[in-house]
């Protein structure tokens, strides 16, 4: 028999099992209690549980199929665990802690179909989605790591790790759910994100499932010559298209949208971009997230200091915030675009 991953489980869902396993019914506030106030996942530590159900939850359910293969930590605080699946595959989530805020970076899929050239996950191709169980356990796992740390919790979520999480759209819309509701992770619905290559029909599919949450678009390229060259998905929807698309999302939901901008040495980050960038954002309910690139593809360098003072400088006279964001793990290969796992799926 296959166990239910209940970490995605609602409480009526939760109730239907503790029923159908002979219990009653307020069993399952109890469970669901020990999972999301005490992030707990060992059945046999949810002492006030009966002996019995506990031992027919074990057999019929699980709150945790991953296991941790590696964690490593950044000489700025940032850390990156690297989880195995239960059938052998390896994909890595990032937590990002700062003065006021502990940020966890979440994967949606293992590996990328996507084939963005200046990304490091793009290399390992597309393996599968995650479930619903497998994401939120990510947010379980560093959750329990923060309040062991510092008695905290997880302020902010993105989705920015492996996998472009509109492919996996309706088990990143019902983690985001659980990842805001008070009875699971509690997080505010705008401090989580999804951040997407810019799937066109998936993001109005997106304004109307999950309108609350905030949505970035992954620009990286000013014009279709540049934005062809480092993103494939150009190929198939061009600026003009996901921009028509940006603002029909920014019309469903109502919501501010970001483009984010990735910094490349005489690719991205030269003036004529900046200016092309500008006419894009000008006039648009959005903001701008400015990435100098990570170390990854050896191919691309990130921009000098000048070169990019000089693109906010253009930047800076539009209409629209722009944001720079600093680097975090670039060492232990956590930043934007440097997720990749070195460990094969075992035979
Ligand atoms: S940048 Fe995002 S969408 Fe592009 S290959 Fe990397 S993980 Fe996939």
């Amino acid at each position: 028999m296959t166990k239910s991953h209940i970490l995605g489980s609602s409480l009526p869902e939760l109730e239907t099992l503790v029923v159908s396993l002979g219990e009653p019914a307020f069993r399952a506030r109890q469970i669901h209690n020990w999972m999301f106030r005490n992030l707990e996942t060992d059945f046999a530590k949810m002492t006030n549980l009966p002996k019995p159900l506990q031992e027919k939850l074990e057999a019929a359910a699980t709150c945790s199929v991953l296991k941790v293969k590696a964690t490593q930590v950044s000489t700025d605080g940032t850390t990156k665990w690297v989880f195995e699946t239960h059938d052998g595959h390896f994909f890595e989530t990032v937590l990002i802690p700062t003065e006021d805020r502990r940020s966890i970076c979440v994967s949606s899929q293992i590996g990328c179909a996507m084939g963005c050239t200046f990304c490091r996950t793009a290399t390992m191709g597309f393996i599968r989605n995650l479930t619903l169980g497998e994401i939120l356990e990510q947010a379980h796992w560093v959750s329990r790591h923060v309040k062991e740390m510092d008695g905290g919790r997880v302020s902010n979520a993105i989705f920015m790790g492996m996998g472009e999480p509109l492919l996996n759209l309706e088990n990143v819309a019902r983690a985001c759910e659980i990842l805001n509701s008070q009875e699971g992770f509690g997080i505010a619905k705008d401090k989580i994100t999804v951040s997407t290559s810019g799937v066109v029909p998936k993001i109005l599919e997106w304004a109307v499932r999950a309108p609350d949450f905030k949505l970035a678009i992954s620009l990286n390229g000013s014009n279709d010559t540049v934005r062809s060259a480092l993103m494939p998905i150009n190929r198939r929807y061009n600026i003009e298209t996901l921009l028509e698309t940006a603002d029909e999302y920014i019309r469903l939901s109502g919501q501010k949208l970001t483009f984010e901008y990735i910094l490349i040495q005489g690719k991205t980050c030269t003036p004529e971009a900046a200016r092309e960038l500008k006419r894009i954002a000008s006039h648009r309910h959005c903001k701008i997230n400015l990435i100098p690139l990570n170390r990854g593809n050896p191919d691309m360098q990130p921009p000098s200091d000048d070169e990019i003072a000089e693109f906010e400088r253009i930047l800076a006279q539009g209409d629209f915030q722009v944001l720079r964001r600093r680097p975090r793990g670039p060492d232990i290969y956590a930043a934007c675009g440097q997720l990749a796992t070195e460990q094969k799926k075992v035979a």
